[in-house]
């Protein structure tokens, strides 16, 4: 029997073995252990931490060309490496190759945005309101800080955090998901054979209860940006706040997807079932609510099915998959209980949902269709976060508007329709801060800020140009040349 390759942290510059090891186990074949990755515990945590202060000053000096060749250098290998490292992603996450494949080049490109990003810094110049005075507001790097991913993008989302946070001069202490250290650990990888100075970028894979919450409870680390589940991003939020730290969360969604009689029964079809499904349902954006008006309802059911009925459930690897496994039991779990809870409370199960076996022994499951729902029933309100999609019925546009809009989540929202008004009014008035035309909910550019309202996120959004809001404060200088 082959060894299994073991993983280390990194702190300060070094590779540190944890106090602890876990097995990163392939949802598509649980017999293949893809390595043991270290487990910090809290005091390797406060030593990353203390790294990465010890480096801040050297960073946040340095000069933007500096810090471009690094992200730039980060993005062409990534890019360089996208097969490979893509190839690792669907293995230790179970999405499909060709979405691993994807991930990893989407963040080669937020790498490469990124750097030319640190070279339009920011800041302005203005007049003063008195003579002879003026004014300067400058970007300032904030600090230490602390990033915590949740495990569905395993290499997309700690890019959209690590990219900004060192283009901006700010010094990283990274934790990903305990169940993709995989991909974080070759980031790291790479970013340790960068110009970097040492202890500028730390990995520590460990608990969230022991490494995420050092970062959160540590006074050094003066930001966060966390990605992941309502339960925990409302409590890392308050304990931000009471000790005065920036904070960024990313949480959940229960996406509104709606269809109106006139939409284009081909482009609504794949928009539902792109978003609801691929990925197997296991992104934030997902369309987990499809809210259909009374004309068209009946066909694009029947549509929605035999689309439905023509994908491949297998291993992410194997070629021909369309969706791959579930994450993990408890995942899947998860999947079949909000599937019996709808079923009980009355909707109807109209495709799938059942667990199924294939040569390798993984979590696969069929997507669902639960049909008949109400917006008022559990399916409707609660986020399933896998291949489970209900369809609510509406009477109209208002109806269906009012519909999307009801539901404590505000992260992405679409409209399927051919009618200018409907899909303008709905651009205005969905409560969400991502809206989408004949699109998908899910799949986003990542050159453009990407975050949500109402319970879905809190502070400043991510990614593209509005980063910045997060990843630097704010310093207003007035010279007078005496
Ligand atoms: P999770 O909240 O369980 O974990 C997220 C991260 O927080 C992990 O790294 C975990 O170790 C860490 N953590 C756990 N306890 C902690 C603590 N006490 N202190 C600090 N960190 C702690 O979420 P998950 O299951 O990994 O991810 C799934 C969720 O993420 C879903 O709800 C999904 O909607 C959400 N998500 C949101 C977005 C978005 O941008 N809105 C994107 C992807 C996923």
């Amino acid at each position: 029997m082959s060894q299994i390759p073991e993983f280390k942290n990194h702190i300060a510059g070094e590779w540190v073995a944890g106090a602890d090891q876990r097995p990163n186990i392939n949802p598509s074949d649980t017999d293949d252990v893809i390595g043991l990755y270290a487990q910090a515990d809290a005091a390797q945590a406060e030593a990353a931490i203390a790294a990465a202060q010890a480096a801040f000053p050297a960073w946040a000096a340095s000069t933007p060309q500096q810090r471009f060749d690094v992200l730039d250098a980060v993005g062409s290998e990534l890019l360089a490496r996208r097969e490979e490292i893509g190839r690792l992603l669907s293995r230790e996450e179970g999405k499909t190759l060709a979405e691993g494949v994807g991930e990893t080049h989407r963040a080669a490109m937020i790498f490469k945005f990124f750097a030319a990003e640190a070279l339009r810094g920011g800041g302005e110049t203005l007049a003063s309101v008195r003579p002879g005075v003026s004014v300067d507001v400058l970007r300032q790097p904030v600090g230490v800080v602390g990033l915590i991913a949740p495990w569905n993008f395993p290499i997309a989302i700690p890019a959209w955090k690590i990219a900004p946070a060192l283009a901006h001069g700010n010094t990283v202490v990274f934790k990903p998901a305990e169940l993709v250290p995989g991909c974080a650990w070759t980031l790291a990888e790479i970013l340790s054979r960068t110009a970097l100075p040492k202890g500028a970028f730390n990995l520590v894979m460990g608990a969230g209860s022991q490494v995420g919450q050092a970062l959160v409870d540590s006074p050094r680390v003066r930001a966060l940006s966390f990605t992941g589940s309502v339960a925990t991003g409302r409590r890392l939020i308050a304990a931000a706040a009471a000790r005065q730290a920036k904070v960024q969360a990313e949480m959940g969604g229960k996406n509104p997807l709606v269809v109106l009689d006139d939409a284009d029964l081909g482009v609504a079809v794949n928009a539902a079932v792109q978003s609801a499904f691929f990925s197997t349902g296991q992104r934030c954006t997902a369309s987990s609510r499809i809210i259909v008006t009374d004309g068209i309802h009946d066909r694009f059911v029947e549509a929605v099915v035999a689309k439905m009925k023509t994908l491949k459930v297998d291993h992410a690897l194997k070629a021909g998959t369309d969706i791959g496994p579930v994450v993990d039991q408890r995942q899947l779990d998860q999947n079949l209980r909000y599937i019996d809870i709808a079923r009980r409370e009355g909707g109807t199960l109209a495709f799938g949902g059942e667990v199924v076996e294939r040569e390798t022994r993984g979590f696969f499951q069929v997507p669902a269709l639960i049909t008949g729902t109400t917006n008022a029933m559990t399916i409707s309100r609660e986020e399933v976060f896998g291949p489970v999609a209900n369809v609510v019925r509406a009477g109209d546009y208002d109806e269906a508007l009012a519909l999307a809009n009801d539901t404590e989540f505000g992260l992405s929202a679409g409209i399927c329709t051919q009618s200018l008004k409907h899909a303008a009014h709905f651009k205005l008035h969905a409560q969400a801060g991502m809206v989408m035309v004949n699109l998908p909910t899910a799949g986003v550019d990542y050159h453009v800020p990407f975050g949500g309202t109402k319970g879905s996120s809190y502070g400043p959004r991510e990614q593209g140009s509005h980063a910045r809001e997060f990843y630097t404060t704010v310093k207003t200088a007035y010279t007078f040349p005496g």
